[in-house]
């Protein structure tokens, strides 16, 4: 046991005036230093100086530093602690101050001030150096009995607290190994005493009055633990415990407190965590990762915030399927009977999922395309997705990508910023549990961009499957394998998915459907699916097959069945009422007896309450089972009609005429109507047009004022200039929703001739078409949803451009059946359709001279002459006569007759 300090201080010795907290030998305190002089000293001394000895100081405790260095220095505490500088932190909020971290080396006393400014410098005397055993063997013997007591508290203290922590069992050895007279400065440093009482440990340099002192507080802090222990015993879950010893974390952390269990637990869930490491079969880039940050973990104080981030990160590693992947099967025949099940119809792309699936079969490692389903909202792409997981036995998912705007969405975010986490790629994984699931990317063409990056780029490599096997997250910041995942997107239209990602996907149309379709959809799915969420049955409800037809022409304009179920759904409530009042009402009648014998309160009830009795009155009459679902009862549950077919009304006076649009939700027809007026030749559009369908108009009148004279077109004073004091408003009506494209030239043309010309155009006419300035009708899109939408509408004839005529094929044969489709390559082909009789009108009877002008196939100004039709109030009939004869006249011309754009599909 040495006796003698073995530290030597300089004799004279900068001061640092502190007046909170007290700094005893063998500790370490942080000091706020914002004091002129005390400023001075951190400065000149401690940032400029270079030696060791520059960074000694003595700290004066319970001396107040004055405000300005102008005043004088104030009474100094006698003794003080020789500290070693061992941190200097700068801060400039809320005003220029240095926090210092100190250690005490021994105890001095100032001699003499030797100056006061900038900062007091003094000779001081050191203390500690010179206390020794006494040498008398009476106070040897005395101190050693003190030193030795002194000693026993110290073990019994720390023998209290968990010695599994491992600052406790640091301070246990450091108790056998320091000095005897080093321990009470170091004790009373860590117990928990007033800054007072440190004072006065500070003052007694007599070891011997420093032990007597020291170890009454050393029995206070025990008797303080053996309290707590034993309140902690009675009530095990009380939050609220007197924390007993202030942890002091620099030098040793004392546990024995509520944040100790707290860390157990901690250390309980961090050992599971590295067990749960251990044993999954992560790759071995990711396990090497993953023991990486448990080191890290297990040394990082858990108040950091990166505690949290890393082992939430472990714990995502651990939790990935890395190798659990469900077994498929695969059946041909059962995954055909199981799609037919699900889904009507939908044929094509029945046909091209049983395809894929087939090809898997017979190459389990297929890289192949990822299809995308393209088609209105509500005609089934999600539910198949759902059927194909179902058919190969795979878990499926659903990511739903609309409005998402971020990369980090997709990728994840890296783990250096706060609130980072994967992205839905891997957050799916996770929720799935198994590394080959179906994802359906639920609505890819409504992907966004923002200055988070594009998340269509990011998808890029999600889906390629020369890529993505080696995906990397930047969360997981290591590779995770998807080449087993099956991707399946959905979109309601190519137009808006990114070239790039269209081009890793294989698109499959899926249009919409017909009203027999939707009938027989209905009838088949929908209707037994929402009786059996409503609780409801065959016997209770029925709906029949013209009231589904009602349904989907004048409550329903849709090209999917969404909007249908739903109307089913609102029935079935209503149905699902009638039927709970029937039951309640059969209930009451069957216990006439028990009515009776209540007596006298059923007839106090009665008098008080005239509603009942009128409610008792119906109770004969419970509702008929089943309910059957008619117009009337359809009106009463889902309100008038929305919708009305009144097509032919419409077309009552001229410049109106019918086109057909084609809009993401599927087909619908669209009037446009004109009209003119005096004025100088203005033409004004309305109806929110694009630019291309403002083309389009200024198109259509330039083509008729330049064939003006040959259609016999005037404006109101006869003249051939048709925009001779004249104006033109032309509208497109909805005129809340924006419509563009160049589809809608053809009606333009028709709908201006018939202004111009005085005549109707046909109301059951629809017609779709492009144009060019020299009357040729170009192809557009969307040709099948099209058609559909006329046939809902109850049309009779489509005029279609000629080089659409292959889309029919894609038309349902009783579609095609019921409609009657002109193939137009210019636009006299279109007029003569248009309207009755012809444009313009023969005016020879007998014999009609049809110029059709068919310079769209290289052929200039073929005439053919033609018979009129005899028969001039059934255009069917006029029209076939009209097709044998054109086939019989145009021999004459040599010219083939599938030149002469006149079909009829009849
Ligand atoms: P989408 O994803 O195309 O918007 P959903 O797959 O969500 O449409 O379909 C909407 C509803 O219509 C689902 O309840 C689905 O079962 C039903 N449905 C759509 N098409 C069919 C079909 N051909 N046969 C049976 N049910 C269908």
């Amino acid at each position: 046991m040495s006796s003698v300090s073995p530290i030597q201080i300089p004799s004279r010795l900068p001061l640092l005036l502190t007046h909170e907290g007290v700094l005893l030998p063998g500790s370490t305190m942080r000091t706020s230093v914002d004091s002129p002089r005390n400023l001075q000293l951190v400065r000149s001394r401690l940032l400029k100086g270079t030696s060791l000895q520059s960074t000694i100081l003595g700290v004066i405790p319970n001396t107040p530093d004055p405000a300005s260095d102008a005043q004088d220095l104030p009474p100094l505490h006698r003794i003080g602690t020789a500290a070693l500088a061992v941190q200097v932190v700068g801060s400039n909020w809320p005003k220029p101050h240095y926090t210092l971290l100190v250690t005490g080396l021994c105890r001095f006393q100032i001699v003499q001030v030797l100056k006061e400014k900038p900062y007091p410098v003094a000779e001081v005397e050191q203390l500690d150096r010179l206390e020794e055993f006494p040498s008398t063997c009476k106070t040897r013997a005395e101190l050693g009995e003190l030193s030795e007591q002194f000693y026993k508290y110290a073990v019994q203290l720390v023998d209290m607290l968990d010695m599994s922590v491992p600052a406790v069992a640091k301070l246990r050895r450091l108790l056998d190994s320091l000095p005897r007279e080093a321990l009470p400065d170091i004790l009373t440093a860590i117990i928990r005493t007033s800054d007072k009482e440190k004072l006065q440990i500070l003052d007694a340099v007599s070891l011997e009055e420093r032990f007597k002192m020291t170890i009454p507080l050393l029995v206070r802090q025990i008797e303080g633990l053996k309290l707590l222990q034993k309140t902690r015993k009675h009530k095990q879950d009380d939050e609220k415990r007197v924390i007993a010893i202030r942890p002091m974390r620099r030098v040793t952390h004392i546990p024995g407190t509520l944040e100790d269990e707290d860390e157990d637990e901690d250390n309980d869930d961090i050992i599971m965590l590295e067990k749960k490491i251990r044993a999954s079969s992560m790759p071995e880039q990711a396990h090497r990762v993953c023991v990486k940050e448990m080191k890290r973990l297990k040394k990082m104080p858990q108040s950091m915030p990166e505690y949290a981030l890393t082992r939430n990160y472990l714990e995502l590693m651990v939790e990935l399927p890395w190798n659990k992947s469900t077994t498929d099967r695969l059946d041909i025949r059962a995954a055909r009977v199981l799609l037919d099940n699900d889904h009507y119809a939908m044929e094509k792309l029945k046909k091209r999922v049983l395809e894929y699936l087939a090809v898997r079969q017979l190459k389990s490692s297929l890289k192949g395309p990822i299809l995308c389903f393209v088609g209105p909202p509500g005609v089934g792409k999600t539910s198949v997705g759902r059927s194909v997981a179902k058919t190969l036995g795979r878990e499926f998912h659903r990511i739903a990508l609309g409005g998402v705007c971020d990369q980090s969405d997709i990728r994840g975010h890296r783990r250096t910023y706060v609130g980072s986490m994967p992205g839905r790629i891997i957050n799916g994984l996770k929720t799935v549990g198994v590394n080959n699931p179906v994802f359906l990317l639920d609505e890819v063409d409504k992907l966004g961009k923002s200055l988070q990056g594009d998340p269509a780029a990011a998808l890029l490599e999600v889906l390629d499957p020369e890529q993505n096997h080696n995906f990397t997250d930047h969360y997981l910041n290591v590779a995770f394998d998807l080449s087993q995942v099956l991707f399946i997107a959905t979109a309601n239209t190519t137009a808006t998915i990114p070239p790039a990602l269209l081009d890793r996907m294989e698109i499959i149309q899926v249009p919409g459907y017909t009203q027999e379709e939707k009938i027989e959809i209905a009838h088949r799915h929908l209707i037994p699916k929402q009786l059996e969420q409503h609780g409801l049955t065959p016997q209770q409800i029925q709906i029949p097959q013209a009231t589904t037809l009602d349904i989907i022409t004048r409550y329903t304009r849709e090209a999917g069945v969404r909007s249908l179920d739903r109307k089913f759904g609102a029935i079935c409530r209503a149905v699902a009422v009638k039927v709970a009042e029937g039951q309640h009402k059969e209930a009451k009648l069957e216990r006439p007896d028990a009515t009776e014998g209540e007596g006298g309160r059923e007839h106090v009830l009665k008098d008080t309450e005239p509603e009942s009795i009128s409610a008792a009155t119906d109770l004969a009459l419970p509702p008929e089972m089943p309910i059957l679902i008619d117009f009337h009862a359809l009106k009463d549950i889902l309100g008038p009609p929305m919708y009305e077919m009144e097509v032919s009304e419409r077309l009552s006076q001229p410049g109106v005429a019918i086109g057909l649009a084609w809009t993401p939700l599927g087909g619908e027809i669209m009037f446009v109507e004109a009209s003119r007026m005096d004025g100088e030749g203005q033409l004004t559009l309305t109806g929110q047009l694009g630019d291309v369908m403002k083309e389009s108009a200024h198109l259509a009148i330039s083509w008729l004022r330049s064939n003006a004279k040959k259609y016999h077109l005037t404006n109101t004073s006869g003249s051939f200039d048709l925009l001779d004091n004249t104006d033109i408003h032309l509208h497109f009506p909805a005129g809340a929703v924006t419509k563009d494209g160049p589809s809608a030239g053809v009606t333009i043309v028709t709908c201006l001739a018939s202004l111009f010309s005085g005549r109707l155009v046909r109301s059951d006419v629809a017609m779709t078409g492009e144009i060019t300035l020299r009357g040729l009708v170009l192809p557009v899109g969307g040709m099948k949803d099209k058609v559909l939408a006329a046939h809902r509408a109850g049309l009779k004839c489509v005029v279609i451009p000629q080089r659409n005529e292959k889309d029919l094929e894609e038309v349902p044969g009783h579609v095609r059946q019921d409609l009657s489709f002109i193939t137009a390559s210019c636009l006299d082909d279109v007029l003569n359709a248009a309207f009755d009789g012809g444009f313009p009108v023969k005016t020879r009877p007998g014999v009609l001279n049809s110029k059709l002008t068919c310079k769209y196939k290289g052929l200039d100004k073929q005439k053919y002459s033609v018979l009129p039709p005899t028969n001039s109030s059934g255009w069917q009939a006029r029209r076939s006569l009209f097709s044998v004869k054109l086939k019989a006249t145009v021999l004459n011309t040599g010219q083939k007759t599938s030149d002469c754009h006149f079909n009829t599909w009849k």
